[in-house]
């Protein structure tokens, strides 16, 4: 089975972290454009992000992994398989912060810059909005300063770039992030084979959202802590060397766990311990 995923840019490193995370072995040496795994059948190939969606559809490579964004926009007949959770960012609408804004009106007759004309084409239609479009490849945000265009359509992340360029975001079109993408029908060998790879993302995943905890508490306590630990069926408890104390073990969501803390040391949790999960398989 053939996976690409970008050469070099935003989604490269967590996307070859997430492979590795998996268990699969690969050596991809600097300037490599092709390897393979040497545990499990998987080849991978490293390209532009906007070339993984065609070689998907024209059967090049099986699965990739690309922003929803790029996927939206090159219209490619392809599966969206599963979200991966990193590369989140937003495709908005932004203006020069000493415009007025009242709403999309404001972006009838208007010039946009951007580098998503599908998608930006298919929002200000859906919305009776008739707009002149120009798609530039990159460097968008600086179109308005060098009066290139009106407004622009763009990825933002944090919003300190449509800053430092005098833009304010005005609309957000679509929430993104990266995800694995896949042949609408592949072979069945191969539909075995990316089963087995979403089983260890799906470990990988479930490990990143989870902590192992450990705790001490006095024996009159553990029921009461028990209560509070939102955990994964019953939590396991060891008595400690020091009578009438016991360790308790569990495995809490990351989010959960920073609601609870101020109740388990008021419960008398003592010598609290937060680990990380590698994998966890539910
Ligand atoms: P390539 O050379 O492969 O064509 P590129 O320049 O088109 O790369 P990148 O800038 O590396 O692409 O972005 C790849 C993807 O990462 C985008 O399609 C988007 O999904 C996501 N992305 C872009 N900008 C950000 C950001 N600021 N924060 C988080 N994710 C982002
Ligand atoms: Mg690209």
């Amino acid at each position: 089975m053939r996976i690409a995923i970008q050469k070099s840019g935003r989604l490269s490193d967590e996307s070859m972290k997430l492979i590795r995370e998996c268990g699969i072995k690969v050596n991809n040496g600097k300037g490599k454009l092709k390897s393979s795994s040497t545990n499990f059948p998987l080849e991978i190939l490293f390209l532009r992000d906007d070339d993984i969606p065609g070689y998907i559809e024209d059967n090049v490579a099986d699965i990739g992994i690309v922003g929803l964004n790029l996927v939206k926009e090159k219209k490619r007949k392809v599966d969206v398989i599963l979200k991966l959770g990193f590369s989140k960012c937003r495709l908005s609408l932004a203006i020069p912060k000493d415009k007025q804004y009242e709403g999309l009106r404001f972006f009838e007759g208007k010039n946009i810059a951007t580098s998503y004309p599908n998608i930006i084409a298919e929002y200000l239609t859906s919305n009776g909005i008739t707009a002149d479009l120009h798609e530039i490849s990159g460097s968008v945000e600086i179109a308005p300063g060098i009066g290139l265009a009106d407004a622009i359509c763009d990825i933002v992340s944090s919003g300190s770039t449509l800053l430092t360029n005098g833009l304010r975001e005005v609309e957000t079109i679509l929430e993104s992030e990266a995800v694995l993408i896949g042949h609408k029908d592949l072979e069945k060998p191969k539909k075995q084979l990316l089963d087995a790879l979403m089983f260890r993302i799906h470990a990988v995943q479930n490990g990143r959202n989870n902590k192992y905890i450990l705790l001490n508490a006095p024996n009159d306590k553990i029921n009461e802590i028990i209560s509070i630990l939102p955990g994964m069926k019953s939590p396991t408890v060891v008595p400690l060397a020091m009578e009438g104390w016991s360790s308790l073990h569990s495995v809490i969501n990351e989010d959960q766990f920073w609601e609870v803390i101020d109740n388990l040391k008021n419960a008398g949790a003592e010598g609290i311990l937060v680990v990380p999960i590698e994998k966890m398989i539910l």
